[in-house]
């Protein structure tokens, strides 16, 4: 199966989807039947989320392994740090290993509140720690990617600090970015601008959120700490039923990843949410102005 790296080598774009692992069987078939109906945009690989809080932290690399048996194609693991202890990660890294997995997401996950701690935790840790040692463990076998922040990090003090964290992850081992979902293009190239200041040449591959209800966009966003502009909180205003509502967004996330493409983004990474709808209308949109497919 393919890294992740060797992709880009042959492609200067790459089209990707990210699913979570649903909590039970009958969801898990309804999975397989979206990404069965996604497969046609010909994804370059597709990413399955790791619970940090636990939960569903087994099924993700389940979910891989089945991604790349059933529909060959690369499949990259999300995998936190936070609350594992280095064993435990060891003992993880080496199952991606074992199941032929050759790309891993590299985060530290978000710090849960009841604090658990132990000896030789890596609680408190850095992504960039588990770079290291993904790295120091099994050398090239991996593809390792890292998690960007257009708007900054909740956590970080300043955007510029932030950014100065994220090339020492790419100097740990990192070889590309995927980022937190935004919605305003210029922060984008901004984004890009600061971290190619400090040196740092990978990829940066923007993370697109198909707008969703409202509810579930605020309380995302509230998590993530991304910023919802004025703009697209009018959208959910300005629609005189459903069905406009929905076309309305589609039509601004298609716009937004064309503003994208424009800025001479590498690929565009969908968080599905598991659904085909609207990342597929999304896409045929997208393809009408230009080939991604
Ligand atoms: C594309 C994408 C996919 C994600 N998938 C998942 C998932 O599957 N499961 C999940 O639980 N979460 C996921 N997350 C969320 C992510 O785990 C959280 O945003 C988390 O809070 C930060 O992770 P990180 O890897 O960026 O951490 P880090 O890079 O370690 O950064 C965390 C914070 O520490 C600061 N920092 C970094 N290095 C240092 C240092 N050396 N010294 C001092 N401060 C430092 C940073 O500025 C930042 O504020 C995802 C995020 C993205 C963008």
């Amino acid at each position: 199966m393919k890294k992740i790296t060797d992709i880009f080598e042959q492609k200067k774009f790459t089209l990707s989807f990210e699913f979570f692992p649903p909590k039970d069987k009958q969801k898990t078939e309804q999975l397989f039947e979206t990404i069965s109906s996604l497969k046609r945009y010909d994804p370059d690989f597709i990413s399955v989320t790791y619970g940090a809080g636990g939960g569903t932290r087994g099924l993700t690399l389940d979910l891989c392994e089945r991604i790349q048996r059933q529909f060959s194609i690369p499949a990259m693991a999300h995998l936190t740090c936070i609350g594992h202890t280095r064993q435990e990660l060891k003992d993880i890294i080496g199952g991606i290993k074992d199941r032929n997995i050759r790309n891993i997401l590299a985060l530290r996950g978000d710090i849960p509140k009841e604090e658990k701690t132990g000896k030789d935790d890596l609680q408190g840790c850095y992504a960039y720690q588990l770079c290291k040692l993904i790295r120091g463990m099994h050398k090239d076998f991996f593809s390792i990617g890292v998690a960007g922040f257009p708007e900054g990090h909740v956590d970080a003090p300043d955007k510029e600090t932030d950014s100065k964290y994220m090339k020492i992850k790419i100097d740990a081992g990192g070889e590309f970015v995927v980022t937190q979902l935004f919605f305003e293009p210029e922060l984008y190239k901004e984004y890009i601008q600061r971290i190619r200041g400090l040196g740092v040449d990978v990829r940066i591959i923007p993370g697109i959120l198909p707008l969703t209800d409202y509810k579930s966009l605020t309380r995302f966003c509230r998590l993530c700490g991304a910023n919802i502009p004025p703009g697209v909180h009018n959208l959910f205003t300005s629609a005189e039923s459903d069905e406009q509502e929905y076309k309305i967004k589609v039509g601004y996330t298609s716009n937004f990843c064309i503003e994208m493409l424009k800025m001479g983004a590498p690929g565009l990474h969908f968080y599905t949410l598991n659904r085909v709808e609207p990342t597929s209308d999304i896409l045929n949109n997208i393809q009408k102005v230009q080939r991604i497919y």
